[in-house]
């Protein structure tokens, strides 16, 4: 039987650093979900479809084939019809629009059922906002991985200027409060901490301790 962890948490809590970490570490496969969400994002924003208008976005995923294939060290990219986006998905620009795509639930029932036949096959680390609550609820290991919204701002914010993005901090912090709120109350799959997951704070952790808590926590499973 293949083994799970389910990663859950806010925007730029570190999920993806740590879960890219822990999957190697394990051996396992690494499935980003939310570059899913955001290339549903990027396909409208190409497309000129208005993000906020439900009917249409639903109405034009059947056009949209997301797949996902591996290089050759292991990093995940993603294909939009073919054509691999993993460089262009990650603007804030897309970021926002695949947190308002997301809210759609046609949208979700095709990406869930990717993840899920992604993760029959074989073990894998997936990080998202749903994965321990709807993708993967019998996972054997699930963490809620957070830490405060200063410091996901500032982490964020870093990584957008080493891409060369200029950002502003308090607008960082702004969007990253507003994603949260998005993200967490909207209708379908918000964002929850489920009563089975490990909650792990990584305000004050490095990078090395929250990889070795994770692991820890999955160990001792
Ligand atoms: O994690 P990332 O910032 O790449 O996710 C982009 C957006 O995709 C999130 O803000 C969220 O709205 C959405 N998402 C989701 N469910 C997931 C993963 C991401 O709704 N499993």
């Amino acid at each position: 039987m293949p083994y799970s962890i389910a990663i859950d948490g806010p925007a730029g809590a570190g999920k993806s650093t740590i879960a890219k970490a822990v999957s190697k570490e394990l051996g396992y496969v690494y499935i980003d979900t939310g570059a899913m969400y955001r290339t549903v994002g990027l396909y409208c924003l190409l497309n000129g479809i208005s993000i906020t208008d439900e009917d249409t976005v639903v109405d034009r995923i059947k056009d949209i084939d997301i797949s996902i294939a591996y290089d050759d060290e292991g990093v995940q990219q993603v294909f939009l019809n073919g054509e691999n986006v993993s460089t262009k998905i990650r603007t804030q620009e897309v970021g926002e629009a695949a947190s308002t795509v997301s809210q759609y639930q046609p949208v979700r029932d095709k990406l869930v059922s990717l993840q899920q036949k992604l993760a029959s096959t074989t073990s894998v680390v997936m990080d998202g906002r749903d994965i321990g609550s709807k993708v993967l609820p019998n996972a054997d290991t699930k963490i809620y991985l957070t830490a405060s919204v200063k410091e996901r701002a500032r982490r964020r914010a870093n990584e957008l200027r080493e891409k060369g993005e200029t950002c502003d901090i308090e607008e960082v912090e702004k969007e990253i409060e507003e994603r949260d709120y998005r993200d967490m109350h909207r209708e379908n799959s918000p964002l929850v901490q489920v009563p089975d997951a490990v909650l792990v704070d990584s305000s004050n952790l490095t990078i090395d301790e929250t990889i070795d808590k994770i692991l820890d926590i999955a160990m001792h499973r």
